[in-house]
């Protein structure tokens, strides 16, 4: 009953998600292409290294939308996140044969296979990184690999030469930026300093400057040992591979269709990635992409760039290594606006973790708590929490409000109907957060006994069956007897 009145509420109120939209600079009401549903299309990982923490805020960031998106207006989502196993990245590394991992299995005289080899050990690293920070995999409709689109981007790139916006030069194929000029904006979503442009220079690489925009790369001629394929362009044969910026173009229209309603990606990406994007799909498809660029702001480390030299550049690896818990990690990078810049420290973790246990406690108390008669207005609150998420994902008002809240009313206190309603918000609340668990644990069983059999839960997701073992035992020696179920374990008192 008090779902369908919250629900009813709702649908009078008519909420419906604002968004920045780098495209009109704007905050704009969302509004979907086809009613009830929204298509969202994600830039996903290079898959030549470990994701590093500034790269799974951008995930984050997108799990956030997606779940708003679906939880507070209702929305199916179809979430595509493309692997880019193919660019200049991860043809350097999977030629450094320093960079393989026994776990890859053989380099081999197949580059193609080498290629797979090395991209999927990543891939699968990024899959349980995702996991790990509570994003959930069926949540996504598709996560296409760049590699089983070659032939769709080759066709592309057909197009956008049979329209006259593509041109041959030495075996590459690039997108000619001047006379692209003459039909369309070129510098949508970020003004672009065309002072030093002349057109017909050319830039390779997948990755330049502002300052260096010139005619890009949409098929690179093959080098020395790079995998291959053959595309038709212009009466000649010419072997080589996309370019990085093409890829999510064809991926986009194949998997979505033209136009889809959200896109996301770190600011980084603006220009010349999703710049390129808007070209190509207009130059080729005759369509725009999407309706709303979506863009998150990037993650510093205690004030500073990531970089490797400056030795602040953190993997997810690096930080459980040093105790962090995955969970608080994704607490406190969600408690920051996207368009913040967010700055990473050990000490904001640690700081989030102790805010997520007081959720958690609240919670637990208000399961076990069935004593308090008074009326409180959960609705009110309830409302104006989702409104905050509404409002162009701001996680911290919202969570400023909870905490306000959580403060101002006892779980103790709490009557029997308000309490009801509080736990279903909670429920709802974790639908986006996903940072809390409804099962009261049992308060017989320590804590550390409780640490211990989800470390060898691990252990044993990970085949690790010699550390599982001595993990039981462990447990045993503090008198409990772990027990595995088909979702988990079971502790029991020895
Ligand atoms: P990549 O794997 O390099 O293709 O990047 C994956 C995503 O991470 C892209 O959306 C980037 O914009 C984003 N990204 C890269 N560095 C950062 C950072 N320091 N903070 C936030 N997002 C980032
Ligand atoms: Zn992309």
């Amino acid at each position: 009953y008090i779902y369908l009145k919250l629900y009813v509420l709702r649908i009078l109120l008519i909420m419906s998600i604002k968004l920045y939209n780098t495209l009109s600079r704007e905050i704009e009401e969302f509004k979907p292409i086809k009613r009830g549903l929204a298509k969202v299309y994600s830039c996903g990982p290079t898959v030549y290294n470990y994701a590093h923490i500034g790269n799974l805020r951008s995930f984050l960031c997108a799990d956030l939308l997606q779940r708003v998106l679906r939880v507070v207006d209702g929305y199916n989502v179809t979430w595509v996140m493309n692997i880019t196993d193919i660019d200049d990245k991860t043809i350097k590394s999977v030629n450094d044969y320093s960079a393989w991992k026994p776990e890859m299995g053989e380099m081999t005289g197949n580059i193609k296979e080498n290629l797979k080899k090395f991209t999927q050990y990543y891939k699968e690293e990024f899959l349980n990184d995702i996991k790990k920070l509570g994003i959930e995999k069926k949540h996504f409709s598709e996560m296409p690999c760049a590699t089983d689109y070659i032939e769709q981007m080759k066709g592309l790139i057909v197009k956008i030469g049979n329209n006259g916006f593509a041109y041959e030069s030495q075996g590459s194929v690039y997108f000619n930026v001047g006379k692209w000029r003459e039909a369309d904006k070129y510098g949508k979503l970020k003004n672009i300093d065309f002072e030093n442009f002349r057109s017909g220079e050319r830039v390779d690489s997948d990755e330049y400057e502002r300052e260096q925009v010139s005619d890009f790369v949409l098929w690179k001629a093959k080098k020395e040992n790079e995998p291959s394929w053959e595309l038709d362009f212009d009466g000649k044969t010419l072997v080589g591979r996309p370019g990085w910026h093409l890829e999510c173009s064809s991926m986009e229209y194949e998997i979505l269709g033209l136009p889809f309603d959200i896109h996301t990606g770190g600011v980084d990406l603006q220009f010349p990635h999703h710049e390129d994007e808007i070209a190509q799909s207009k130059a080729g498809y005759g369509v725009e992409p999407t309706n709303y660029w979506f863009h998150n702001e990037f993650l510093q480390v205690e004030g500073a760039k990531m970089s490797k030299s400056a030795g602040n550049f953190f993997t997810l690896r690096d930080l459980t290594q040093r105790g962090l818990d995955p969970i608080d990690i994704r607490f406190a990078m969600l408690s920051a606006h996207y368009r913040s810049k967010y700055n990473f420290t050990f000490a904001d973790v640690e700081a989030a973790g102790k805010s997520r246990k007081r959720i958690q406690r609240y919670v637990f108390d208000l399961i076990n708590n069935s004593d308090g008669h008074e009326y409180i207005d959960v609705t009110s609150f309830s409302e104006q929490f989702f409104k905050n998420l509404q409002n162009d994902l701001h996680t911290p008002k919202a969570l400023g409000e909870l905490f306000t809240f959580i403060n101002n009313n006892s779980p103790y206190v709490v009557g029997k109907n308000s309490r009801m309603e509080l736990l279903e918000f909670f429920e709802e609340f974790n639908e986006i957060f996903g940072i809390l668990t409804f099962t009261v644990p049992d308060e017989d069983i320590p804590e550390e006994v409780v640490t211990l059999a989800n470390k060898r839960l691990e252990a044993k997701k990970n085949k690790n069956f010699d550390l599982s073992d001595m993990l039981r035992i462990e447990i045993q020696n503090r008198g409990f007897l772990v027990k595995d179920t088909v979702d988990g374990y079971e502790i029991e008192k020895l």
